[in-house]
């Protein structure tokens, strides 16, 4: 089923949440939808789809953990990025759970990530 932004199908007075007009077919992204649909419908609300920011996480060994842009998505929209990797191996915290391997990459928008580039750095 096709929705626009405001979860409106093509009958305005008509809204969907869930898996039958979304590209994330998950429980909690039914229940996000859901809630803009019910302040859309009853509430006069213009609350939008695409304002969700929605992370996800894939429970393979070690996880697979993702919020926001991604790499492909940023270039695509021509978003020129400053990233920076931490290896879990340089984080205390990680050394002393014995969870050293893996790493964590943040993407930010080229030259607004001053305190990220400290960081990166120690
Ligand atoms: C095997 C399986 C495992 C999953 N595991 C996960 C998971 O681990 N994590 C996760 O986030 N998501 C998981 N999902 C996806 C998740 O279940 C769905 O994204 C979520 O249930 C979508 O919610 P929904 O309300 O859009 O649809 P649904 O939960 O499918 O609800 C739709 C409801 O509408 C009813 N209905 C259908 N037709 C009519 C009709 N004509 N009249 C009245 N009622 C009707 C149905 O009976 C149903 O109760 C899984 C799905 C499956 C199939």
């Amino acid at each position: 089923m096709k929705v626009n932004d405001h979860l409106q199908t093509t009958n305005a007075r008509i809204y969907a949440a869930g898996d039958i007009c979304m590209k994330w077919k998950f429980t909690h992204a039914a229940d996000a939808a859901a809630r803009i649909v019910i302040q859309n419908a009853l509430f006069l609300g213009r609350k939008k789809l695409s304002a969700l920011t929605v992370p996800w996480c894939t429970y393979t060994d070690p996880e697979i953990a993702h919020v926001g842009l991604s790499e492909r998505e940023a270039r695509e929209r021509g978003v020129a990025l400053d990233s920076f990797i931490k290896r879990m191996s340089e984080v205390d915290r990680a050394i002393a759970d014995g969870e050293t391997e893996g790493f964590v990459k943040v993407h930010a928008r080229k030259g607004s990530a001053h305190s990220l580039r400290a960081c990166s750095a120690s």
